[in-house]
């Protein structure tokens, strides 16, 4: 949860964590927007394991059994006990607000009725269902603590507004036994396909450089050969994006350094060319 990170990074650092991201926003710079910063990093993909909805409610809603299992509910009853005994102590007769702080943490409102219950009223029926009823709300809670997840993913990275996004793939972790296939392979096809400055089969969920026409992108077939590093390359904004990256520079500087030595250049462009045709 958000709060326990806050804490975290209070704990740790003795600073606010708003004022953490605050940083990271101004650091971003270009490409920052309101959700966050920008790109620390030039040529970066985003994965993103998608899980179909009806999996990932069974997923919230085990994880919500786990939580309890825990000790969740003893934990809450403890800290509401505390709580409650410092408000009398200080005299506070209002009810502790679940808009801010602690409270905000799923969990203290959707059993607010079970703990307010004296400890023998816990054990009886009243007690029971409401603590039924406590386990119920914090799954619907929890799911929509997710949704709220999914939501945010979708306004960050598939919906920019004019700001640089990253390309996101998808790939799908519905079925933990289909993790090699459906997560790690076409994973690892992507990266090892963007190591090689070339285009990955699998299509990003966002289109790449959204602040680009889309249609622009795909339908631009254009033809350009890079002398530099014996490639031929698909489409202007690719080709403009290859003569800008770092593997183009390296290529050029390395062509360069031969050339000084005396190398004949022309011996080892074959020597390339060859390589290349037997990958
Ligand atoms: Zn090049």
């Amino acid at each position: 949860m958000s709060l326990c990170r806050s804490l975290q990074v209070w704990e740790q650092t003795g600073r606010p964590h708003s004022l953490h991201l605050e940083e990271q926003r101004q650091q971003g710079q270009a490409g920052g927007g309101q959700l966050g910063g920008g790109l620390r990093y030039p040529h970066t993909a985003i994965f993103w394991v998608t899980c179909q909805q009806d999996v990932l409610n069974q997923r919230v809603d085990a994880r919500v059994d786990e939580m309890i299992d825990r000790g969740l509910v003893d934990e809450l009853l403890d800290f509401h006990a505390s709580y409650n005994t410092k408000r009398l102590a200080n005299d506070i007769l209002s009810s502790p607000d679940y808009t801010h702080g602690i409270f905000q943490s799923i969990g203290f409102k959707e059993f607010h009725e079970y703990l307010v219950l004296g400890e023998e009223d816990r054990q009886g029926e009243q007690g029971k269902k409401l603590y039924q009823e406590g386990v119920e709300a914090m799954k619907l809670a929890t799911r929509r603590y997710s949704k709220k997840q999914l939501r945010w993913i979708k306004n960050r990275f598939l919906k920019p507004p004019g700001r640089k996004v990253p390309p996101l793939y998808g790939v799908d972790g519905s079925e933990p036994e289909h993790w090699g296939e459906r997560v790690r392979e076409p994973a690892l096809q992507v990266v090892e396909a963007l190591l090689n400055d070339s285009i990955p089969a699998l299509q990003p969920l966002n289109p790449p450089g959204t602040d680009l026409d889309n249609t622009e992108i795909t339908n631009d077939k254009s033809r350009h050969e890079c002398h530099v590093c014996d490639r031929v390359i698909i489409g202007a904004k690719i080709w403009k994006a290859h003569l800008a990256g770092n593997r183009h520079h390296k290529m050029l500087k390395r062509q360069s350094r031969l050339a000084a030595e005396g190398t004949g250049i022309g011996t080892d462009k074959t020597g390339q060319q060859q390589n290349k045709s037997n990958e």
